[in-house]
């Protein structure tokens, strides 16, 4: 397949779809992006990747983190992390609070905000303090990526603590129902910086290998998760990965697939590769708009859906 062209073709289709759409601007960091970058990258087996636009430029990876917070602490815990965090999909916003209060401070899953602080709550307590916890993941994330200078920017996740009160509010009620075991400022100040890392759609597409190879990452031939492991964080993605669009998303693309606000959007195609895609301006569900078409657009022109 001349997934080149493929790509060059996306872009060129899309490219009239990226002022739709409105920049995340709850994180004031983050409302300054502009919305007219594009990049995407699709990584094969043996390494070798294809990109257009933007493709080097690194932004904030936001709720893609919780793919890899997930990952390391399903490696740490296994089946007992899902007795703080469950696997259905919620049906709400990334950080609604009702659903939280009426489960009794149990997140339905770790992607929305409720369950992706819960799991880092369960890192913290692995890793006994919050510094090496943030160490440890951002040391999973540049070893899946292979990529020794990714960190996180201080600046946005500033900007998220000064307007986190809702995040902070998660925490306190999962924290009144016995759902939490560390001090919650410095846990969900940890939850902030890893959602503050910033990668380009390359290093995302790269570190996604792993889950497009049942656990195995093929180029360093690392593993990161069991099979089982990667069969559950993928389903996961399917399910969850878009928040209350998931289904939608699902119904378009057809790929196990995790959005950010900072408008990336990282998805594989189990047993044959990894993508990401880049593009700013976000739908009302917080999720890339001009990102998600290009996805529908890369299954419909490739076939390479699961379905
Ligand atoms: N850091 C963001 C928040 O907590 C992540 C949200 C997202 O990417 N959907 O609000």
């Amino acid at each position: 397949m001349d997934y080149q062209a493929i790509l060059e073709a996306i872009r060129d289709e899309i490219t009239p779809h990226l002022h739709k759409g409105k920049v995340a601007d709850y994180i004031p960091a983050l409302a300054s992006v502009p919305k007219g970058k594009f990049a995407m990258t699709i990584t094969l087996e043996s390494g070798e990747q294809f990109s257009v636009g933007e493709h080097a430029e690194r932004f904030s990876i936001q709720s893609i983190s919780k793919v890899f917070t997930f990952t390391l602490a399903l490696g740490h815990y296994g089946r007992r992390l899902y007795k703080r965090v469950g696997v259905e999909p919620s049906g709400n916003p990334f950080n609604s609070l009702v659903q939280l209060e009426y489960e009794h401070g149990i997140p339905r899953n770790p992607f929305i905000n409720a369950g992706a602080i819960a799991v880092t709550d369960a890192l913290v307590s692995y890793y006994k303090d919050e510094y090496r916890a943030l160490e440890a993941i951002l040391d999973f994330i540049r070893q899946i990526s292979g990529e020794a200078g990714i960190t996180f920017d201080h600046e946005v996740a500033n900007s998220e603590m000064e307007h986190g009160d809702r995040n902070l509010a998660l925490a306190r009620l999962m924290k009144s129902f016995g759902n939490f075991d560390n001090e919650v400022l410095s846990t969900v100040k940890t939850y902030f910086k890893h959602c503050a890392v910033t990668m380009s759609t390359d290093e995302l597409s790269r570190a996604m290998l792993y889950l497009a190879f049942g656990g195995i990452d093929p180029v360093s031939g690392r593993k990161f998760a069991t099979p089982s492991q990667a069969k559950r964080i993928n389903a996961v993605m399917l399910t969850c990965g878009h928040y209350d669009a998931s289904g939608e998303f699902a119904y378009h693309v057809g790929l196990p697939a995790k959005s950010g606000v900072g408008g990336g959007i990282v998805a594989v195609v189990p047993g044959r590769l990894s993508l990401a895609v880049w593009s700013p301006a976000l739908n009302k569900h917080g999720n890339s708009y001009a990102g998600t078409l290009a996805l529908e657009k890369f299954t419909t022109k490739t076939g390479l859906s699961i379905f």
